[in-house]
């Protein structure tokens, strides 16, 4: 048996989450067996246990889509028992069992091996949302917005993609303005590596298809009328990440600052998004984290503390990464 965070659904559409024991047999079909260390909660994975959002696509549910834990039982060629190994996504959470759990099985295709310089719980206190902000950065970086291009904005800057973006972008010299719809974090976003903090409600409202051009590139994890006011306010020839929809899934906005600004519009998507990329990510992260001030965003919880903790994240109470302790 191990122990897991369940999702089910009853007869009548209700959905209830709880902590069960399960047996391994049970376990979803697979050629590597990992022995999950550290998972994390990400905030897809608090809409899926809340039910706020439509993320679970199968039930029963296993939620967590990241996990970093130690090979136990593999037939696949790259993973001998005793690898150390890191999953993001893949569907892993949404419709196949996922990391908040003490065991999981999946295709080994999905794994990446965890960098030497990082520890299992380093890589998840960077978790789905840390590999996802360096997308985001290497993204920027192909984009060629170098650090005297201008400044560079990051929305939703308290939250788990935006303190990571934020340290790392930092850490590779830009000056990077942080948006925030809690004032009381400005030291700690300071602390992150911010230059500038900007209150998100400068953002939330709609402005014009054209504003004061400022930024050289911008990490946004809010979507709808952020995001447009974001690109409305790009400098020309500015990159802008979109990653989220922490504010709403809508997109506002006018081709204004496409085609009189040359603004380019980049998504991200960490869930399918190929292995080289995924290796690239993970190796720029164990390059450029800074590891105490990694340790120092993140909140340490237990496998029974994951469900209480979802509504707080959702509710924007958290700060940082949540890493969830495997008993
Ligand atoms: P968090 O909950 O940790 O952070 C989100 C932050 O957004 C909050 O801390 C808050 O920051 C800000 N925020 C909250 N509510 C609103 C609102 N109504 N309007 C604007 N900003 C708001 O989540 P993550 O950082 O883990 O994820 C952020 C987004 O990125 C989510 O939408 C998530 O689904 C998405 N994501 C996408 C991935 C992909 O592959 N594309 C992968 C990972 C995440 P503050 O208080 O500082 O304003």
């Amino acid at each position: 048996m191990f122990k897991a965070v369940m999702i089910e659904k009853s007869a009548d559409g209700t959905q209830s989450v709880a902590i069960r024991d399960v047996p391994e047999d049970q376990l979803p079909e697979g050629d590597v067996t990992v022995r999950v260390e550290y998972s994390t909660l990400n905030y897809k994975d608090a809409l899926a246990i809340t039910g706020r959002g439509p993320i679970v696509r199968s039930f029963p549910m296993i939620p967590g889509v990241d996990f970093a834990g130690v090979v136990e039982n593999s037939q696949h060629p790259d993973f001998a028992p005793g690898a150390r190994v890191i999953l993001n996504g893949w569907g892993v959470g949404e419709k196949h069992w996922g990391g908040l759990a003490q065991k999981a099985r999946m295709s080994g295709d999905w794994l990446v091996p965890v960098p030497a310089q990082l520890t299992t719980r380093q890589a998840m206190e960077i978790g789905t949302a840390g590999y996802t902000a360096m997308l985001c950065v290497q993204a920027l970086q192909r984009e060629d917005v170098t650090p005297d291009k201008g400044p560079v904005l990051v929305t939703g800057a308290a939250g788990g993609v935006g303190s990571v973006a934020i340290m790392l972008l930092s850490r590779l010299g830009y000056h990077v303005v942080a948006v925030t719809g809690r004032p009381e974090e400005e030291a700690y976003l300071t602390g992150l590596g911010a230059s500038e903090i900007r209150a998100r409600q400068d953002f939330s409202t709609p402005g014009k298809p054209l504003d004061k051009a400022r930024w050289a590139g911008a990490v946004d994890v809010a979507g709808g009328v952020i995001l447009a006011n974001v690109c409305a306010s790009m400098a020309y020839g500015g990159v802008v990440t979109a990653c989220g929809l922490a504010s709403d899934m809508s997109f506002p906005s006018t081709v204004a600052p496409f085609i009189l600004r040359g603004v380019t519009l980049v998504g991200i998507d960490s869930v399918m998004c190929p292995k080289h990329r995924r290796l690239a990510a993970w190796a720029g992260l164990a390059e450029l984290i800074d590891a105490a001030k990694l340790a120092a965003m993140t909140s340490d919880i237990t496998l029974d503390d994951a469900i209480e903790a979802a509504a707080s994240l959702l509710d924007g109470k958290i700060r940082g990464r949540v890493v969830v302790r495997m008993p």
